[in-house]
């Protein structure tokens, strides 16, 4: 396998699937599959995972509430889908340990970093909830926060899209993908890749993002063997022998300007 140790960071919207809110049977229990597929190669699995589909912080705001009220309530969101994943994995009999960063410890044990590793050790999925437990941050802050902490060889970003495009491919049908990115394109092409607090985390210690289609089938295990699966986000373009060839056969940098949005 390429990788000993993941964070997969899973949105909160994803796990709504074709609904407008709330967590999706069908959707959650799919990406369980996939979780259990990888943790049996014995790569080490973490997973954080948003709470949008139940509540942001921001919403407090246009409510006129507190902002920070607003932020715990999206933090214990973050719980909720996380106990709905720990539940899903269960059922398919992968052991697991929710940590969270907010003390709630009928539910769940409080997020210390040696348990985690140890859990990981033991081959327990490890799903961090409540973010980082402050407000004002992001679950990708905290993706990024926990995949430094534990040590972890990349975070795996799983959207509904297939990777970081020159444009919103889904309002730009001219978008193209990169396979690969530095960190430095991304911040001077301006994409939106993660918040620019978790992003900074990731580039000032060097750690690996890949962005990909958590919903396609396999993607996940896909990605742990070492194929070219979405965008690849490091300091430096790997050099060609680093990489597989890629489904689109793009160049990694696709600095042409008639390529660029
Ligand atoms: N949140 C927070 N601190 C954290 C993580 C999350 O305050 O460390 C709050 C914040 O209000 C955020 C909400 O929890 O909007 C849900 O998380 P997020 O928006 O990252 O979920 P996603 O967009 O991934 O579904």
């Amino acid at each position: 396998m390429k990788y000993t140790r993941i964070l997969l960071k899973l949105s909160g919207e994803a796990l709504m699937g074709q609904q407008q809110y709330g967590i999706d049977a069908v959707r959650l229990m799919q990406y369980a599959e996939e979780i259990k597929k990888v943790a049996a190669t014995g790569t080490q699995v973490a997973v954080v995972i948003g709470g949008g589909n139940i509540f942001r912080g921001v919403q407090a705001e246009a409510f006129g509430l507190d902002r920070v009220q607003g932020d715990y309530m999206g933090m214990l969101a973050t719980v909720i889908n996380s106990m709905a994943l720990q539940s899903a994995l269960e059922k398919l009999n992968v052991n697991t340990r929710l940590l969270s960063g907010v003390t709630i410890q009928r539910v769940c044990e409080p997020y210390i970093r040696r348990r985690a590793l140890r859990h990981l050790e033991k081959g327990r999925v490890v799903i961090f909830g409540a973010g980082i437990g402050s407000p004002y941050f992001t679950t990708d802050s905290a993706a990024s926060l926990r995949a430094i902490e534990i040590e972890a060889d990349v975070v795996l970003k799983g959207t509904r899209v297939d990777g970081i495009y020159t444009a919103d491919p889904e309002k730009d049908p001219t978008a193209v993908r990169y396979p690969t990115i530095t960190f430095d394109e991304v911040m001077a092409k301006n994409l939106n890749v993660m918040d620019m607090t978790a992003f900074t985390l990731c580039k000032e210690n060097n750690l690996p993002i890949i962005v990909f289609d958590m919903n396609k089938e396999g993607n996940l295990q896909r990605l742990i063997e070492g194929e070219t699966v979405g965008t690849l986000v490091t300091m430096e373009h790997p050099k060609p022998t680093e990489t597989n060839s890629t489904s689109s056969g793009l160049h990694p940098s696709l600095d042409t300007p008639s390529e660029q949005a």
